[in-house]
């Protein structure tokens, strides 16, 4: 769908993540071709393919920033990009709740709407709840890219706005399938595919494990000795 791409590739094989470099590369090139689209479990309204090069010449004016910065630039994005993933997790969260919601207001089952049920009221109240612990976070790091926050701090709450939201999408998600009953199962009613599309905003961006060692090796650049005066 592109007509520009940019493409992150080994310049010095022997440099490790020092030697990756960013081209823009522009998809008339010749050589450039999407090989193949692949099919997916959610998100098929975007469309993810395979890049193939063959004998593609690059100009050198289409380096991105400098040889060989490749990594720090993906670095540098991903701290104001990773909350755009929050962002469409909670999306996705707060839709389901609010369909699961209606739903349950109406579904009659034993005599009484199932939200009237204290199993079902109980996951209606846990959703919102993560929804809304969700949505601080998420404005918490918006503010914190407005006021230019310090490149550690942003690193580490751009992880963590990613990882919680996009948790809390996955569970959310999974429990409307739930209150939906056999209707969450299929396809006339919307949850079944904010389930299947909350999924992926664990796992790209950087999977919710590297989110976690982000924000773990944040934590432990941090001093906070002074919590331990007086604890002998
Ligand atoms: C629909 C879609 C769109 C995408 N779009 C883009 C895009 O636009 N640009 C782009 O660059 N990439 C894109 N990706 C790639 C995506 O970012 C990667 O698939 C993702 O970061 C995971 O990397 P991987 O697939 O290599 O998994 P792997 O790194 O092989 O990981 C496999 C599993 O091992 C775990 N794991 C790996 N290392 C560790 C570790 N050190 N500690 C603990 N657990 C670990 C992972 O969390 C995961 O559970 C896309 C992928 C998909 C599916």
């Amino acid at each position: 769908m592109a007509g520009v791409y940019i493409v992150f590739a080994k310049t010095d094989q022997t440099a490790g993540h020092r030697g990756i470099s960013a081209f823009i590369v522009d998809a008339a090139a010749p050589g450039f071709q999407v090989s193949r689209l692949e099919a997916k479990m959610g998100i098929k309204g975007s469309t993810t393919g395979e890049l193939y090069f063959t004998d593609m010449r690059v100009p050198a004016e289409n380096l991105l920033g400098e040889e060989g910065e490749g990594f720090k630039i993906a670095m540098r994005v991903l701290d104001h990009s990773r909350p755009g993933i929050g962002a469409q997790a909670l999306g996705l969260a707060q839709g389901a709740t609010d369909y699961a919601l209606e739903y349950a207001k109406t579904r009659e089952t034993m005599g009484r709407p199932i939200a009237q049920h204290q199993m079902i009221a109980g996951m209606l109240a846990d959703m919102e709840t993560k929804c809304e612990a969700a949505r601080g976070l998420l404005y918490k790091v918006g503010l914190m890219i407005d006021e230019g926050a310090p490149a550690a701090d942003l690193t580490k709450f751009s992880a963590m706005s990613k990882l919680f939201c996009s948790d809390v999408a996955m569970e959310v998600t999974t429990d409307a399938v739930q209150i939906l009953g056999g209707y969450g199962y299929v396809k006339e009613y919307p949850v079944e595919r904010m389930m299947r599309d909350a999924k992926i905003t664990q796992i790209y961006e950087g999977t919710n494990q590297i989110q976690r060692l982000v924000i773990a090796r944040e934590m432990l650049r941090e001093q906070r000795v002074f919590l331990l005066a007086g604890v002998s």
